[in-house]
């Protein structure tokens, strides 16, 4: 049963649970349809509260259906409309995170009562479409028109303290507090209250028409960041739909309408792939079910050996995971730069309002930097970034695996050399793993980790695990020349210099693919990563004979 029915004196309490975040998929809208019709039907239950079973009130609706066409039978709009309707008090009690679905469910709740440590939010935004149950004509009853725009067009997580600010919430228990406990209390205090009010469909807009010019404001600065991504403004005009129609009824016909004509947008397509392939990444199919001696080591410190653009990069990385670094360059002038970098990048986070004076500060004090390579002798991995070159890469490793304990792992950022030549400096090959990150790397989500023929379990287990602290997208790549990312990359880039070669500038390059929606046009991203990179790795293609495919 995804919906769990016991009765708690004239309390009805609807359990739902789905493993593992108690998505809104069929069997559970069904459940909360039929218990809440019990519910309703039996005399002697006077409310309701809706709980999530294990870790989560639903965090969503069941994207898997999304392809199944499932989500048509007992729509989750229907399911909500009908528990708003109905005549006894129904109360969210939520814990973990209230996100899309779950959070439109608990805005068709008459109460909605949740634990400091929640999480509540409308993330739809980020498949490509728009919370298409209610969501966008319900929040902002509760919450500033405007408000509810910013929170449905940027997808953002608000805490439990925040939510009640902004109204979404009614009340957050102490900490500690049983939540299931605190809801039965607060459903047998609404036993008897007028249910009307309490219903946020029949309230008015919060701000009114008057909203209306924030709005468009609103809708230019999103249309502007959104580079022609369409849902983000198209939330922003469900909200408007919102304020304009004339019943709330003629504004969920509006959000359903918008909602239909993204759905089937290739935008929309393309961005639950993207969402399912970063789902599926994440299986591995020889890291599952692991023995305990091939689980993730306990990462505790890091030595960086490279202070240039991706050891700084790397470097912040870990420290805003909370893990100290050590960093080590040949150059004094390169380790000042490259500790200057991360120095800077803290400072502007703190003018920015984004970071705490106190934060950055401890940051930084986890920071160490160094001459020597006896400096990492203690940490439990490394990563190298340090000039592209086999011979270089070789006599690091082979200075690291004298130098550094048993156990270390190390591991290199290359974007293209071969990791078991490079492990073959080492007497620790099962130890040798690729880790590497994008530029800026503080910044881009993509980790590869290369896997080298002889890279233990443990080794690649720890460094996938790593993308967990490391707010990264971790995926297992073969042992070839640029591994996945660069070889898109090559294709990519030869074609835009083919263009400048034709007569284009690079401007007019890569304008007309910032237009298109890029961040970041491919001759700008070649600059940011370093020109001289790029020759580097030509001159080891060079060596490798490889003329315009990269090989193996
Ligand atoms: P960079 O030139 O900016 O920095 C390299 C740093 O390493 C310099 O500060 C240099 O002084 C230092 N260094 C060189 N040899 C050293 C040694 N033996 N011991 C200690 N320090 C040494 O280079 P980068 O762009 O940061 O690239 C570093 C590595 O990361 C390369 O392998 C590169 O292929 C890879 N990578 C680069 C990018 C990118 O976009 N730049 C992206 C992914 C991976």
């Amino acid at each position: 049963m995804a919906v769990q029915y016991s009765v708690h004196d004239d309390v009805a309490l609807l359990a739902i649970s789905y493993p593992p975040v108690n998505a809104l998929g069929y069997e559970v809208r069904k459940g909360l349809l039929e218990c809440s019709g019990k519910a309703f039907a039996d005399q002697s239950i006077k409310a309701l509260v809706i709980v999530g079973e294990g870790k989560t009130f639903p965090a969503g609706a069941d994207v898997s259906e999304f392809s199944k066409g499932t989500t048509a039978e007992f729509p989750l709009t229907e399911v909500i409309a009908h528990i708003e309707a109905g005549p006894k008090p129904v109360i969210a009690a939520i814990h973990g995170t209230a996100l899309g679905g779950g959070l439109e469910l608990a805005l068709g709740c008459h109460f909605r009562l949740a634990v400091p440590s929640a999480k509540v939010g409308l993330p739809e935004v980020h498949l490509g479409i728009i919370p298409g149950a209610g969501g966008t004509q319900r929040l902002p009853r509760v919450t500033p028109a405007v408000k509810a725009a910013e929170i449905i067009s940027s997808g953002v997580h608000l805490s439990a303290q925040a939510a009640l600010k902004a109204g979404i919430l009614d009340r957050v228990i102490p900490a500690g507090e049983d939540l299931r406990t605190a809801a039965l209390a607060v459903a047998r205090s609404l036993m008897s209250s007028p249910l009307d009010s309490m219903r946020v469909s029949g309230r008015p807009v919060v701000g009114g028409r008057e909203a209306l010019s924030e709005l468009a404001a609103l809708k230019s600065v999103v249309a502007k960041k959104a580079r022609g991504m369409k849902s983000p403004v198209a939330c922003v005009e469900a909200v408007q739909a919102a304020v304009e129609s004339a019943s709330f009824e003629d504004g969920m016909n509006e959000e359903m309408r918008i909602m239909f004509e993204l759905f089937t947008d290739p935008q929309a397509r393309a961005l639950q792939y993207a969402f399912f392939a970063e789902r599926q990444a994440k299986k591995v199919p020889e890291l599952q079910q692991l023995s305990p001696s091939d689980r993730p080591a306990q990462v505790q410190s890091v030595g960086i050996i490279g202070a240039g653009t991706m050891g700084a990069g790397i470097a912040v990385c870990f420290l805003d995971a909370g893990i100290p670094v050590v960093l080590v360059d040949m150059q004094q002038a390169a380790l000042d730069r490259g500790v200057g970098y991360i120095q800077h990048t803290y400072d502007s986070k703190v003018k920015s309002k984004r970071m705490a004076p106190a934060t950055a500060e401890k940051r930084m004090s986890m920071l160490r930097g160094a001459l020597d390579y006896g400096a990492v002798s203690e940490v439990d991995l490394v990563v190298e970034a340090a000039f592209e070159g086999m011979a270089i890469k070789k006599d690091i490793f082979g200075k690291l695996d004298k130098i550094c304990k048993a156990d270390t792992i190390l591991a290199t950022n290359t974007s293209t050399l071969d990791i078991d030549v490079i492990a073959s400096a080492t007497f620790r090959p099962d130890k040798v793993v690729g880790m590497h990150f994008f530029s800026p790397a503080n910044i881009m989500m993509l980790l590869e980790v290369v896997k080298g023929k002889a890279s233990s379990k443990r080794t690649l287990a720890t460094a996938f695990a790593l993308a967990g602290p490391l707010k990264k997208v971790a995926v297992m790549v073969g042992n070839c020349h640029g591994f996945v990312g660069n070889r898109m990359v090559y294709t990519y880039g030869a074609e835009a210099v083919f263009l400048v070669e034709e007569g284009a500038s690079p401007a007019q390059v890569d304008g007309v693919l910032e237009k298109f929606g890029l961040a970041m046009g491919p001759l700008k991203m070649s600059d940011l990563a370093g020109l001289d990179v790029s020759w580097r790795v030509r001159q080891v293609r060079r060596e490798l004979a490889c003329d315009g495919h990269p090989p193996k």
